[in-house]
């Protein structure tokens, strides 16, 4: 492995890293090509943060087309061989990925919550169960793909198989760094594709050493590629690679919009994961101390930087101030500080501009009020935050219909059921909403109504591999999770195969053809 141009220029690397990352990555050459580590073609670096402290943990390498080039002719490579396995086959290779992730949970959620500053409790457990079942369940799926026949005359038999669609091309944010990335992998992988994976800049490390658990796991190499860098470099050149025939995106609207009019101008198809606004409801009703729980968990939790975080706060005009003060008693017993600690339960920004970003929001909101949080303690040098309320809004405030994703909850009082949903319904997005009431059938109405991909009753944050989470308007195309998934990963191809001897449709005419020669 050759040592990247820059080594001498690359910053120290965090005492903690070695053991957790092979030697090559330490050193800059943090490219995944063909089942080796690659620096970059230009030694270009990036260095990676730890938002707690504010402190570099290493440098990865700055990914550009050259380097999505080579990645994806290995892709390229791999992916007849990987098509052609059978399902079982890729589904037992799939199960010890699920397996291999289970083994290296404690590494993969130290990396995670280093590099992202979510609770070690939190990406060490829970989280890292999560992506093991997010293995397991397309490990399951990958000799179930079926086609079907269609009856089209009495004499052929047509069919519609679903094929891969060859090397995709798969780009994630930083907000659940492993999880983002693996909720690609394995339905792109399990529908017999290749790819090329280009994870946020802000968290890549946790990547890095999944790859070594994949290919630990038996995954052929070549079969998954990583390219880590910037967006506008090594993310637009893998929209642009004509090798790449689908791009599957994880991010804000805004990047989205742009990756699907480059795609678009590609005519290649597009599966996008994007930002949202979601709605929680609390009706008269409800479970009022489960509901505020789950509103300060749902708005607070990973700092606010949760893509379906209930982030608008829609409350029975009776409930208030009484249900707000609930929330703020909730957001105070919220143990804030540093993640690395077992009690933390929510720790800092991911970096120092989603840091500035949350500020500017709140700089141009109307005046809020301090909360008192006795179990706030955040690092110094970190990009901490603490939660806000904001319970004066007026619906046409920016802060409370644009995405913040911090921890800024904004509250809107609602009359009756149909202003609660035409409030909720009054945004661009339509990600998620949750739903809390004792009534079965005002539920049933609320969840027919409501303009979201995922709708929560009496409950937030519920997720499951095979339960489809795709958004409506501003917040995606497409969706992840489930057998839906593995539709966007394959595409129909449809076939005809005739019993008897092909015919031309028009009437026959051997006949006239032969005394036309017989003239002449
Ligand atoms: P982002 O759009 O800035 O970046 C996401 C990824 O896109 C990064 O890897 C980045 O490098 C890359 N990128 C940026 N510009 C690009 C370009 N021009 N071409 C190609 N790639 C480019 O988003 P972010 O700030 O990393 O993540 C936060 C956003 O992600 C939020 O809006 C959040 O709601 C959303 N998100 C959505 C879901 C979901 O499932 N809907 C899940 C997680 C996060």
């Amino acid at each position: 492995m050759p040592a990247p141009a820059v080594a001498d220029a690359l910053p120290a690397v965090d005492a903690r890293l070695p053991g957790l990352l092979p030697d090559a990555c330490l050193q800059g050459a943090t490219l995944w090509i063909g089942g080796r580590w690659e620096a970059a073609v230009t030694g270009d670096a990036l260095p990676s943060i730890n938002p707690s402290t504010g402190q570099i943990l290493m440098s990865i390498a700055r990914g550009s087309a050259g380097d999505v080039d080579r990645a994806v002719r290995a892709a390229e490579a791999a992916a007849p061989v990987w098509r052609s396995l059978d399902g079982i086959e890729r589904g037992r290779i799939l199960r010890r990925c699920a397996d291999g992730v289970r083994a290296a949970g404690r590494e993969l959620g130290l990396l995670d919550t280093l590099e992202s500053g979510r609770p070690i409790a939190e990406t060490s457990g829970r989280s890292v169960e999560g992506v093991a079942r997010l293995f397991d369940f397309y490990a399951g799926l990958t000799d179930k793909i079926r086609g079907a026949t269609v009856p089209v005359r009495s004499d052929a038999t047509a069919m519609v198989e679903r094929e891969p669609y060859g090397v995709v091309g798969a780009i994630s944010p930083w907000n659940y760094p492993l999880s983002n990335v693996v909720t690609k992998i394995a339905p792109i992988l399990a529908c017999g594709n290749a790819m090329v994976l280009k994870p946020a800049e802000l968290t890549s490390l946790a990547a890095l050493r999944l790859a070594t658990v994949l290919a630990e796991a038996g995954l052929p190499p070549g079969v998954l590629n990583i390219v880590t860098g910037g967006g506008a470099d090594a993310g637009a050149a893998l929209v642009d690679h004509p090798g790449i025939r689908l791009v599957s995106f994880t991010g804000s609207t805004e990047t989205g919009r742009l990756i699907a009019a480059r795609a678009g101008g590609r005519l290649i198809p597009v599966v996008l994961e994007l930002g949202g606004k979601s709605a929680m409801i609390v009706f008269e009703d409800a479970d009022l101390e489960a509901a505020a729980r789950a509103s300060a968990f749902s708005a607070f939790g990973n700092a606010g930087q949760t893509c379906t975080a209930c982030t608008r706060l829609l409350v029975a005009r009776s409930l208030m101030p009484r249900f707000v003060a609930m929330v703020e008693a909730e957001a105070a017993r919220l143990v804030i500080g540093d993640p690395l600690h077992p009690d933390t339960q929510v720790g800092p920004l991911a970096s120092a501009a989603q840091s500035a970003r949350v500020r500017a929001f709140l700089a141009d909101a109307p005046a809020h009020r301090t909360m008192h949080l006795p179990n706030y303690h955040p690092l110094p040098g970190g990009y901490f935050h603490p939660p806000v309320i904001l319970a004066d809004l007026d619906p046409k405030d920016r802060i409370g219909r644009e995405e913040v994703f911090g921890p800024v909850l904004s509250v809107f009082p609602f009359d009756d059921e149909a202003g609660a949903i035409e409030l909720a319904n009054d945004s661009s997005y339509g990600l998620a909403a949750s739903v809390w009431t004792a009534s079965i059938d005002r539920a049933a109405r609320c969840r027919r109504e409501l303009d979201a991909g995922l709708v929560w009753i009496n409950a937030v944050h519920l997720l499951h591999p095979g339960l489809p989470l795709g958004g409506m308007k501003a917040s995606g195309l497409g969706s992840e999770y489930g057998m839906e998934a593995v539709e966007c990963y394959t595409r129909p191809k449809s076939s005809i195969a005739l019993h008897g001897r092909w015919q031309p449709p028009y009437p026959d005419s051997s006949g006239s053809a032969a005394r036309g020669r017989a003239m002449s």
